[in-house]
């Protein structure tokens, strides 16, 4: 079998070139890494889980008509997705205050924001990926303002879209980071999500015991991660195999 070529090594995932020229293979390692990648450890299955996980969500926000970069699961640990040009933006949506906003703006944990609150942040760990406004967005020339306007329209229906499906199974969307880019396509551009949706990038709370079922369990070294991405998993009915 031909060696896929290896583009990019970051903190969770390994690129590679896909099968075509405007295709990607992510690969899902079981590197967790916290406060701009000071902590950091390796957790056997984590990748799994977000891979079957990811899948599962960027499926469901393909079937709400939002355009994604997701094509197919490979295996346990890879996923085909469209090549994007990615937009240097992380986009933080809030439900619910926890994790920097606390401390940037002293507020308690768990406090309910009384609209949902959408935060962009510089994608670049040399500079602790600081918290911007649109105006700096545009300024820089990172997206348009029709770009913005998209990414923000589809990320409040994903944040609407994924609050009920959390629910539904018992858990509270409280924060979630989501990436967008654009795809070259006959010379059109569109933009689409990119990235994953995982319990690395979103906080997830149990809606009766209120305990932690994300990152935050690594982050607080709290231990159970694996434990709490598999119930996850099995409340969305999504079969995860052995983890190895
Ligand atoms: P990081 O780069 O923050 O350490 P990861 O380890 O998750 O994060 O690496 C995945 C990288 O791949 C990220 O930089 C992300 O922006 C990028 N990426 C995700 N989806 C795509 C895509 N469809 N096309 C191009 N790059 C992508
Ligand atoms: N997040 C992420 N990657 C980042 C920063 C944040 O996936 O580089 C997610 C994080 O998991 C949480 C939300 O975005 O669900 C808000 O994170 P916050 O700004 O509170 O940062 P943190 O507490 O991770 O420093």
């Amino acid at each position: 079998m031909k060696q896929k070529k290896q583009l990019y090594e970051g903190k969770a995932k390994v690129i590679f070139d896909g099968p075509e020229s405007n295709t990607l293979v992510q690969y899902f390692k079981d590197d967790a890494t916290a406060f701009n990648a000071q902590k950091k450890d390796v957790i056997t299955g984590k990748g799994i889980l977000n891979n079957y996980i990811s899948e599962h969500m960027m499926l469901a926000v393909s079937k709400l008509g939002i355009p994604n970069h997701f094509i197919n699961r490979i295996n346990d640990r890879e996923q085909l997705v469209r090549k994007l040009e990615i937009i240097p933006v992380e986009v933080v949506v809030r439900n619910v205050a926890a994790g920097s906003i606390c401390a940037r703006l002293g507020l308690e944990e768990g406090f309910m924001l009384k609209n949902t609150l959408v935060e962009f942040c510089l994608k670049d760990d040399s500079l602790g990926d600081p918290i911007i406004a649109p105006e700096h967005i545009f300024t820089f020339g990172w997206a348009n303002p029709n770009e913005l306007k998209i990414i923000v329209e589809n990320t409040l229906r994903i944040n609407d879209f994924l609050t009920g499906l959390f629910l539904g199974i018992g858990i509270r969307l409280i924060d979630f980071k989501l990436e967008f880019g654009r795809h070259e396509n006959d010379g059109k551009v569109e933009i689409m999500l990119a990235d994953e949706i995982s319990p690395d990038n979103c906080r997830l709370w149990d809606a009766e015991t209120k305990e932690k079922m994300d990152k935050d369990r690594f982050r607080r070294d709290l231990g159970g991660l694996i434990e709490a991405y598999q119930e996850i998993a099995r409340r969305l009915g999504i079969k995860i195999p052995e983890v190895s």
